[in-house]
């Protein structure tokens, strides 16, 4: 199986964080998002642990929270000792609301309002990372007003193609997030930000690129900033304080995705890391790196109702079920991958080759192509999508009017409701 959580017991049903899916579909109603508390807690132990063993007691590593975002999952990661990124002031309210510690928290985006500004210094939110030259000048006069000196990171483009799709990538030069170290945008933002009364800069954020494999990706990041850094040093006389490498580690959406170990990554990446500093003469800056899919993707997944089965002879076979775009549009955005289980016929044999699409009014609304499931599939049976974890519930949409899944969590040896299911009068309730 894909990941570890995963299982078949003996009556052909499929386990998930040992519990009976096709149970859990019964009891809780499909569509429905499970996920395994216990597998997010270990996710979260490898990056802490190997982050400090290597990096040393002051690195940390950050939950990307935009991979999936709800108050129970910032209680999770906080007790697990990590920080958090946030995108938005909806994230910064969600984990006020769950009583996260503000100042572990990065505000991250490449176009932050003065409204969001404002919201995150009245909400205590540790850092900014500044993408750009207005934002340096709006936190720098808003901090003011505020009568506060904010901490801030600056985001820059190392300018690396991490060799994953162009829609995941974005430490090309040409991107709509941060400043080029090649233009000079980089270093003319950072004289900037020194120069400002109301800001306090403690370094530099890059983030790379998503579902990366190779680790010659981070290698070469941190290379060119800490060649970077060295430069600010030498030139402006700056000593940076903490380096943010981004998040990135590819997690397996299928079985050819290869296994990557974190912790020994982790290893590899400090090490270039130190004799990078040592080779340049500058200290080792305190790591930050923002993990999101693979602290959640592969402690989720997702049940359905299957509905119509269609075949069109010579042309294709449609197998419904009663999600879709709106609860993981992941497909449609970017013909992601996915494994796809009826979880209740395991040990059928898989020869019937099938699109499995949703059930919203639009032709794209597939959830994955060239599924094979068992021949017998039909109305009632339970599929399950594996690793949707991480961008699913946070990309969910209201599309035609479809209430969001609720997000079940397995614990050891029970489980409990974090998000509940969306009602038609949630779907109503903004309407005047
Ligand atoms: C999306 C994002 C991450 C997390 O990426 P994953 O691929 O989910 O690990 C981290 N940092 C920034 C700035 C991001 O935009």
């Amino acid at each position: 199986m894909i990941c570890d959580n995963l299982g078949i017991a003996t009556d052909g049903n499929l386990t998930f964080a040992g519990r009976d899916a096709v149970e859990l579909a019964k009891k809780y109603g499909t569509p429905l998002y499970l996920m395994d508390e216990e597998k997010i807690r270990y996710n979260c132990r490898t990056y802490v642990d190997a982050m400090k063993k290597y990096f040393g007691e002051n690195a940390l590593p950050l939950y990307a929270s935009k991979a999936n975002s709800f108050k129970q999952i910032y209680r999770i990661v906080n007790e697990e000792g990590m920080g958090v990124d946030v995108v938005s002031a909806g994230e910064i309210c969600t984990a006020v609301s769950a009583g996260f510690p503000m100042e572990k928290v990065y505000f991250h985006g490449n176009n932050k309002t003065d409204a969001d500004i404002e919201y995150a210094i009245k909400n205590g939110v540790g850092y900014f990372v500044a993408d750009n030259i207005d934002e340096i000048n709006a936190i720098d006069e808003i901090s003011g007003m505020h009568n506060v000196c904010s901490k801030i990171l600056i985001r820059i483009t190392p300018g690396i193609d991490p060799h994953t799709y162009d829609a995941v990538a974005t430490g090309k030069v040409d991107s709509k997030f941060g400043s080029a170290i090649e233009t000079g945008a980089a270093m003319e933002i950072t004289r900037l930000a020194i120069s400002k009364k109301n800001i306090s800069l403690y370094g530099f954020h890059c983030h790379v690129g998503s579902q990366v494999f190779d680790s010659d990706v981070f290698f070469k990041s941190s290379d060119v900033m800490l060649g970077f850094i060295a430069e600010t040093e030498r030139i402006l006389g700056f000593k940076t304080k903490e380096l943010n490498l981004g998040g990135g580690y590819g997690v397996r959406y299928v079985e050819t995705d290869p296994v990557i170990d974190i912790a020994d990554n982790i290893a590899q990446v400090a090490r270039v890391v130190k004799e990078k500093c040592d080779t340049l003469g500058i200290d080792v800056p305190a790591i930050r790196m923002e993990p999101g899919r693979s602290i959640v993707a592969d402690s989720g997944l997702t049940l359905y109702t299957v509905g119509m089965v269609k075949q069109i002879p010579e042309y294709r076979n449609y197998v419904s079920v009663d999600g879709g775009m709106t609860d993981n549009p992941r497909y449609a955005l970017y013909n992601s991958l996915y494994t796809v289980f009826l979880a209740n016929k395991m040990q059928e044999e898989c020869d019937f080759l099938c699109s499995v699409v949703g059930r919203c009014c639009e032709c794209g609304d597939i959830i994955q192509e060239s599924v094979k499931l068992p021949s017998s599939v039909k109305r009632g049976d339970i599929a399950a999508v594996l690793t949707t974890g991480a961008y699913n519930y946070s990309m969910a949409s209201n599309y035609n009017r479809v209430p969001r899944p609720p997000i079940v969590m397995l614990t050891e040896d029970d489980e409990y409701v974090a998000v509940r299911r969306e009602t038609l009068e949630d779907i109503i309730a903004n309407d005047l």
